[in-house]
Order: structure tokens, then sequence, then C-alpha cells
């Protein structure tokens, strides 16, 4: 399966980051001077990643992770887990990374911390969560290695490894940005990979990821039998060798020992039995519908949550009858879709998702007027909610209403500085509009978030080229300062690795 397949190479790649060693006794390797400019890495004996280097490590990553097909880029499926994040993250220590978690479509049951406070979630464990505290659980145990800065504290002994690792990153990266002069880079990567496979937790660092995760469950007010009941049903199912469980105990190697600590804690606290939020369920039948490969998947899936309709009530139900629509939808069988969606808003449950889906197929059927309208409504109810955002936008450029949609992009853009997308549709309605400079400088915007900073200078100059306006000149021309600054700083940054 393609799918599978791109995943695997993100997984490699994310598990490039992973490396605990990253930098640890790397430090004094590096040559010794310190060029002006550049980030500093930190005390020569540190046996740490420091963490602004670790960030910008994190940072890079995710840029390269967005252009991989396995990436979730689902606004709803991102900020539902990344709020559930947060929520734990708001009682861990002063000082941790602000937390952002993606999806990743694969079936396999595995989550993973990156540098920078970056958590993967894949499909298959949100699919396996039987209730919301179950996957706070294993959130938690992420953010666990987060805080106890596992990913940065050196492992001594894999030196030489995460040097080679570094430099490989590094190489890849600035090669994915269009640098002719590293035309190794792509072997470097290949070696970085397989160095990668050996890589996993030490047990020491496990407990204490369970430990600071359990904390930050209980205060945050989830069911602390949640990490517990996660974890048992996984270490099942890799004694009984089913392969959904492995990648995760691969690199999160269980034991006895930890299950009963869990247990431990579990029983000394407070059992709050907080019910799933809707999100959860909607959420994990979007994700169960979006990790289904080919169409005959779609179709088995779409006969799963059938029976479930028969089988269930309650949320439950309502949430089956939209994980069917949403297979419907990739079958592009509309009016099943919409048969579906009724289904799941009998007895007047209304939710933002299942408003962005009758959006959805609102514009699936090309009645952009309808679209509009419902969107509209979704908004002025649901206005923190940057799917129903998205929604909105696209419906005000289907319906061709291009200058209100930039007008609706802007406000968006001040409330929701990271996502690029919005940047994106901008350009588009600007080019509807006639508007070149700003159609370039949007869609500079836009390359300059998601990391291809080369392709970003370019469309700037030529917006300045198109630019009539002394005061919009200068503004260019510093941002166009700012990219090249950046450019010269990963270039320097490669360097050091390399030497
Ligand atoms: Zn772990």
């Amino acid at each position: 399966m393609p799918n599978r397949h791109l995943s695997a190479s993100l997984r490699r790649k994310a598990a490039a980051l992973l490396l605990p060693a990253l930098l640890s006794a790397a430090a004094p390797a590096l040559a010794p001077a310190q060029p002006v400019g550049l980030p500093d890495l930190g005390d020569s004996s540190a046996t740490e990643l420091s963490p602004r280097l670790e960030q910008r490590l994190g940072d890079a990553i995710i840029k390269e992770a967005l252009r991989d097909p396995a990436f979730i880029d689902d606004p709803d499926v991102t900020q539902y887990l990344t709020d559930i994040a947060q929520q734990l993250s708001a009682q861990a220590p002063a000082g941790t990374p602000t937390i952002r978690v993606f999806g990743v479509r694969d079936p396999s049951i595995n989550a993973f911390a990156m540098p920078g406070g970056y958590i993967g979630v894949h499909t298959g464990l949100v699919v396996a969560a039987r209730n919301e505290s179950e996957l706070a659980g294993v959130l938690a145990h992420e953010i666990g290695h987060v805080v106890q800065r596992h990913i940065a504290r050196g492992l001594v002994q894999q030196k030489q490894d995460s040097l080679i690792m570094v430099a490989a990153l590094l190489a890849a990266l600035v090669a994915s940005r269009g640098n002719s002069q590293v035309p190794e880079a792509a072997l470097a990567f290949g070696q970085a990979a397989a160095i990668n496979s050996q890589l996993g937790f030490s047990r020491e660092a496990e407990r204490e990821a369970d430990r600071t995760g359990f904390q930050m469950l209980e205060r945050a007010g989830f069911n602390v039998n949640g990490m517990a009941s996660f974890f048992g049903r996984l270490m099942q199912a890799s004694g009984l060798n089913e392969s959904t469980g492995q990648a995760f105990t691969r690199t999160h190697p269980l034991s006895i020992e930890r299950m009963s600590d869990m247990q431990n804690r579990a029983r000394g606290a407070v059992v709050n039995d907080r019910p799933s939020s809707s999100a959860f369920y909607f959420v994990r039948a979007k994700m169960r519908i979006m990790q289904a490969a080919s169409s005959q998947d779609v179709r088995d899936t779409v006969r799963y949550f059938e029976s479930r309709i028969a089988e269930t009530d309650g949320i439950e139900r309502s949430a089956a009858y939209y994980g069917a629509a949403l297979g419907w939808m990739r079958l592009r069988e509309f009016d099943k879709a919409q048969e579906a969606y009724l289904g799941a808003t009998s007895g007047a449950r209304s939710h933002f998702m299942l408003e962005r889906l009758a959006i959805e197929i609102a514009l699936a059927r090309n009645d952009a007027a309808r679209a509009v309208e419902l969107a509209r409504s979704a908004y002025a109810r649901w206005p923190g909610q940057r799917g129903v955002a998205m929604a909105l936008a696209e419906s005000l450029q289907r319906a061709g209403r291009n200058q209100e949609a930039v007008e609706f992009l802007k406000e968006q853009m001040l409330k929701w500085g990271d996502e690029p997308r919005f940047h994106q549709m901008a350009a588009f309605s600007y080019s509807q509009l006639g508007n070149v400079v700003n159609e370039r400088r949007s869609m500079a915007e836009y390359y300059a978030m998601t990391g291809a900073l080369p392709a970003a200078v370019e469309l700037l100059q030529q917006a300045r080229s198109a630019s009539r306006d002394f005061y919009e000149q200068s503004q260019i021309d510093a941002k166009v300062r700012d990219l090249q600054r950046q450019l010269r700083e990963e270039r320097e940054l490669l360097k050091r690795f390399q030497s």
C-alpha cells in the first residue's frame, strides 16, 4: 500500500529526530569557533542539545513532514489532538515547549515525540483508544518524554551515530530547500534512516515519562486508569505477537514493572470518571476512514460503521453515521453521504465537525451558495474552530466572492499565525482578483512557513518588481533580507556539522 510505505518514510524521518543522543557528546567534536550570528549549540561540555537548537531542528523537520502524504493535514484532527495535549501540558513545569500534535496516516499503534515539542500520533493509535482518557494517557506519556528532555539528553555511547545523524538531517534539510551544493544529502539521509531502526528509549526514560505523564493526566482531570488500561492492552497485543502494537512497544519498551507501577499509581489516585468529549468520537471515526488506503478499504470501513450504527446509540451511533458519511464522500457517493449526515444529526445533535461535513457535501454537489450559508452560521457558532474557518473561506471562494474571502482570511491569519494554508488560500483569491503583488506575497508567505525558502524569495522578488508602491517595496525588501539570513544560517549550521 502506498500510504503504508510513505508512512514508514515519515516514521523514519521522525525517528531520525527522536535520536536521544542527538548532540550529547557530539558537541566537543564540532568546530570550536562560534561564527557570528549562529545559534549557540551550548557549552562544549554539555551533554544535551540546547533547547534553542532542539526547537530549530523540530521546526525544520515538521516542515519536511508537511510534504509527506502520510502527514494528516486536517485542522479538525490537528486541533483536537493538540487541544488534548495542551490540557495536559498546562500541568507541566514552566519551560516546557509548546506541545503541538499531528496525525500520521498509519494503521499501526504508535506515537512519538520529536524535538521542539512536536508529537506524532498514528491513526491506528486513535482508532484503538476506547475513550479519551486512554488517548490522553498515551499523549501524557509522550509529553513526559518532552518534559524530561529525553530527546535531547545524551546517551554517550551513541555519540558517533548522533553526529552522523545531525549532519545527515541538516544535509537533507538544506537539500530539500534547493541548495544544489549538497548532492550527497539523499545518501546521508539514507544512512541516518538505517541507524535509526535500532532506536528506542531506555527503561529508565520510560519510567520517568510514565511518572511525569501520570501527574499531568491526573491534574488535567482525565481518568487516571486511562494510561494503565491502554498500555495493558498494548502489552497484551505485543505478547500475543500481534503486529499492530509492536511499533509502539519497540520504541517504548513495556515491562511487567512498568505496568504494575502504573496500576499502583492509579490505585492511589482519585479516579475521575470523565466522559469522552463528542470530538473524541468524531475524530476517531475520521481517522479510521483516513487510514483506509484503497477504495476497497474505504468500503470495508463503511460496512464497519454500518454495523456500529446498528449496535450503538447516542454519540457513538452519531459518530458511526459520521464515519460512514466520510466514507461515502471518498467514494463520491454524495447522496449516500448526505443521508448518513442526516443520521448523524438525528435527535437535533450538532457539532462543528458535523457542520463542516455538511458544508463539504454542499461543495461536492456544487451548491456554493448553500455552502456559504451553512458555513456562515457554523462560523458564528464556533469561531474558535480552524476547520470551520477554512470551510467558510473555501465556500466564499467557490461562490466567487473573493474580496470577502480575502477580508475573512486576513482576520484568520491574525487569529492563527502558524497556519500556512490561510496564506495559500489568500493567494488564490488575490489571483482571481488580479492582484499580482499580493498573490505573490501571500504565496511567498506560504512557502516561507512550510520551509521552501528559495521559492519564497523568488516570489517576493517577482512581487517587488510588480509593485509600484515605495512603502510596499521596502516591506518586501525587509522580508527578503530576513529569509536570506535564515537560508545563510542553515547553510552555515550544516557546514559546522560536516567539518
Ligand atoms: Zn516512551
